[in-house]
């Protein structure tokens, strides 16, 4: 086990552990957003799958209407209605004829282009044209959209709502994925109150719970399980080890750090987990631990709510990225510039919470202890501070992560 460890050799420790889910799962695209295809996606049919009007209006031959303005309107028999859902291939269109036809509804075969109802009279009978158009003017081609057997979606494609509005579109119901990682949260504390209870002396609401089960979500790999547990190893061995059973990772807060309620390093050593480092050099929350039951890894935080956040993203989102596949989780980092002093002395490197709008870094009014949360509130990344900073004037360099 690594006593104090710089974070890029942390994360690579955790990486080391970490292996991609190749397990595959058949699913309802309706609840397959998050997850990560499993098969390449061709399309068994074009898009739109028959010519089809993109407007309310007359479907016309464009050699009918040739020439034709308010002055000098092309005057054609109207043959018929045809809406959207009506078969298109039943009806053809003659020499001299218009169909009204509605947007969505398939052409009449022959039919080359379709004429606006406000270029028209809006005949009946006969209907006034009173625009000349080229052949396939207002007119959507059958697979303009895309063609049969073209790749519409490739294996590793992350679903959000547009791919599963593409699958749905081509009619699948269920779509191959691999398996969502399984993540529980375990909170520990003697002095956390569950929400939604009165709160007794002493004893303070549980933020981290809500906050790494909220984030997971965000980061579409909503948590399994979200638990509390009070400060006892021996209980907290016995969760861990049921937790373990069939997860990717645990992520644990509170406990980690050298006081006489701080139970993961007994918890842990009770369950027999392989601890791998404990405490990374920056701040906040330095006491994280990291270690691997089976094959299960486990993610140890501080219970301060912001050294719980800031270590969730720096050290758990890129183990993400290896387990999904998808690179996406990663943090993006990006050059800003201080837009106001920092002159708080930095000896370990520091993670600040800050806003990041167009290149300016900014922090919010009040205090960013580790143990405070109410300025989390609008923040978008975190400012990194190299060990040995004295301060940061306005107008410096720095790098800021994406949260
Ligand atoms: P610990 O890491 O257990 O020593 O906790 C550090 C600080 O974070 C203490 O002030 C705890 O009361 C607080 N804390 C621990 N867990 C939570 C939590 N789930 N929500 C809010 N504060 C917490
Ligand atoms: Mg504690």
């Amino acid at each position: 086990m690594i006593e104090g460890i710089m974070l890029e050799n942390a994360l690579e420790l955790i990486l080391e552990r970490v292996t991609g889910i190749t397990d595959i799962t058949e699913t309802e695209v309706s609840e397959a957003g998050g997850c990560r295809l499993a098969e390449d996606v061709y399309a068994p049919l074009d898009n739109p799958p028959f010519p089809r009007s993109p407007v309310d209006g007359y479907a016309v031959r464009a050699e009918d209407i040739g020439g034709a303005d308010r002055e000098r309107p092309a005057v054609l028999k109207v043959a018929g209605c045809v809406y959207a859902g009506d078969d298109g291939q039943s009806r053809s269109i003659k020499p001299g004829e218009a169909w009204r036809i509605m947007t969505g509804a398939p052409f009449p075969a022959g039919a080359d282009a379709a004429v606006k109802q406000e270029d028209t009279d809006y005949g009946e009978k006969t209907v006034k044209i009173y625009k000349s158009q080229r052949a396939y003017d207002n007119y959507c081609f059958q697979g303009e959209d895309y063609k049969k057997d073209s790749l519409l979606l490739a294996k590793g494609t992350r679903l959000t709502f547009a791919e599963q509005g593409i699958l749905s579109g081509i009619g699948r119901e269920k779509v191959k994925v691999f398996r969502r990682p399984v993540i529980r949260v375990i909170t520990t504390g003697d002095e956390l109150c569950p929400p939604g209870r009165p709160l007794a002396p002493g004893k303070i609401y549980d933020s981290n719970g809500m906050m790494v089960s909220a984030r997971l979500r965000e980061l579409g790999v909503p948590a399994k399980s979200v638990c509390h547990q009070p400060d006892s190893e021996e209980k907290l061995a016995g969760v861990l080890e049921e937790a373990a059973r069939g997860a990717d990772f645990i992520i644990t807060t509170g406990g980690v750090s050298v006081g006489k309620k701080d139970i993961l390093h007994g918890a842990l050593e009770k369950l027999g987990a392989e601890k791998l480092f404990w405490r990374v050099k920056l701040q906040p929350g330095t006491p994280t631990i990291f270690s691997v039951y089976g094959r299960t890894c486990i993610l140890s935080l501080s219970g301060n709510p912001f050294g719980a956040m800031a270590n969730l993203e720096l050290l758990f989102r890129p183990a993400l990225a290896k387990l999904t596949g998808d690179p996406g989780c990663q943090m993006e980092q990006r050059q800003g510039v201080m837009a106001a002093d920092f002159s708080k002395k930095s000896k370990m490197r520091r993670f600040v919470r800050a806003v990041y709008r167009d290149g300016k870094v900014t922090f919010p009014q009040g205090i960013y202890s580790s143990g405070a949360i109410g300025t989390l509130r609008g923040c978008n990344c975190l400012l990194d501070i190299p060990a040995g900073t004295q301060s940061l004037a306005a107008g410096e360099q720095v790098r800021v992560w994406m949260l």
